[in-house]
């Protein structure tokens, strides 16, 4: 296969994991017979420093010709977030992109990994039935693209309204996309909604059931927001897919992304309705280990995979990738963020060394397929 990838690293730790990222990328292109070409691009504070833009045209280019993107994290030091570099950053990249290339579905895979059971805030008893939860989350409705508005009232009291807004092909757009994606997992969608008080949740409602139509071997369950957010605390297990709007989304999966641990542990895609696709850790620039060589590679090495899956359909590969990480994580590798005080077994790498492990065992893997 030959593909061509843009590669946007970003701010912070985004250029030392992408580097660790495009080495497993080599490998596996050597490795499984492909050519993947990439090209980089700027993004975020590396990008506003040359072209007084967080997202120039000459990024947009790179991505509007390439078959996928991917992305690392932008954003600078809470403390600078003043100046025009950091100002408005995150906003002005991600979701210029997001606009830019309509992704209307995120998915965030949540798993907790029995060998780091002890960085999980929950009880043993629960995190032992198993957590492995797939976010669906709708990118592109909702309030954030409805019209906000801030006015004083006739009676002079200031006032601001923020407008959700969804029509019924964004919804069933989604909703197809979760619905595939528990076929190729345990077969079961838990559509997450507030339809006990708002319009916008009872059109989701309706026409998710009427998604579900097409998908017998689906089962499909709906639940109120502030249910699930119990839910996921309380027993994650019961959850596979679950598809909601871009709000509860935002919350729903940033809660449940401290389930693993790290975010350094994390990847997530953004898909558009052609297929095209950006990968990206949803952690920030970490600027408070940027350079220090302690950053985690495993969530933009996962990106990768993501990438291999859902935009080139090489599912093998992105299990080898999966697995690679796995079986370096039982074998005790640890960067700072995983590791735990006084664990005698645990082999403390940085940033370099966790992915020359990972690459160890790609290597072995791809020799005896
Ligand atoms: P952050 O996600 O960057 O970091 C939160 C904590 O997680 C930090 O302690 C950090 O060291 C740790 N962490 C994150 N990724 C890690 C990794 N790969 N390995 C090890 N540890 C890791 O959040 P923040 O510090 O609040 O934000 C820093 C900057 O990132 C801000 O400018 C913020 O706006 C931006 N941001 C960007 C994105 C994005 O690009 N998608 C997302 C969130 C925040």
């Amino acid at each position: 296969m030959e593909k061509h990838i843009a590669v946007l690293p970003g701010d912070g730790i985004g250029e030392e994991v992408m580097e660790q990222a495009l080495r497993v990328l080599k490998l596996i292109a050597d490795q499984y017979g492909h050519r993947f070409s990439t090209t980089k691009a700027l993004v975020g504070g590396a990008a506003y420093e040359k072209f007084d833009t967080h997202f120039p045209d000459e990024t947009n280019a790179i991505c509007r010709s390439a078959d996928a993107i991917l992305f690392g994290s932008v954003g600078g030091p809470v403390s600078e977030m003043h100046l025009p570099k950091w100002k408005n950053c995150e906003a002005n990249s991600i979701l210029s992109l997001r606009k830019t290339f309509s992704f209307h579905a995120n998915y965030r895979p949540v798993r907790v990994i029995p060998e780091l059971q002890h960085l999980c805030p929950l009880k043993k008893e629960v995190i032992e039935r198993g957590v492995d939860i797939l976010f669906i989350r709708e990118l592109l409705g909702d309030c954030y693209f409805g019209e906000h508005k801030t006015f004083n009232s006739p009676a002079g009291v200031r006032t601001a309204t923020d407008l959700i807004v969804y029509d019924e092909e964004q919804i069933a757009a989604v909703a197809e996309v979760a619905f595939k994606a528990a076929q190729k997992r345990r077969g079961k969608v838990t559509s997450v909604d507030k339809a006990n008080v708002l319009d916008s949740s009872k059109l989701w409602r309706a026409v998710v059931k009427e998604v579900a139509l097409g998908y017998p071997d689906v089962i499909l369950e709906d639940m109120l927001v502030d249910n699930c957010a119990m839910q996921i605390v309380r027993d994650p297990s019961q959850f596979d897919v679950v598809l909601t709007t871009n709000m509860f989304g935002d919350i729903l999966s940033d809660a449940a992304a401290v389930l693993p641990g790290s975010l350094g542990l994390l990847a997530s895609a953004s898909i558009n309705k052609d297929g095209f696709g950006l990968y990206e850790p949803p952690g920030g620039s970490a600027q408070d280990i940027a350079g220090t060589g302690n950053a985690n590679p495993i969530a933009q090495i996962l990106t990768v995979a993501l990438m291999l899956r859902f935009s080139f359909a090489l599912e093998t590969e992105a299990s080898a990738i999966e697995q690679a990480v796995e079986t370096t994580l039982k074998e005790g590798y640890r960067t700072r963020d995983i590791a735990r005080a006084g664990e005698a077994d645990q082999k403390i790498v940085d940033c370099k060394g966790m992915s020359e492990k990972i690459l160890d065992h790609l290597a072995v893997k791809a020799s005896i397929r």
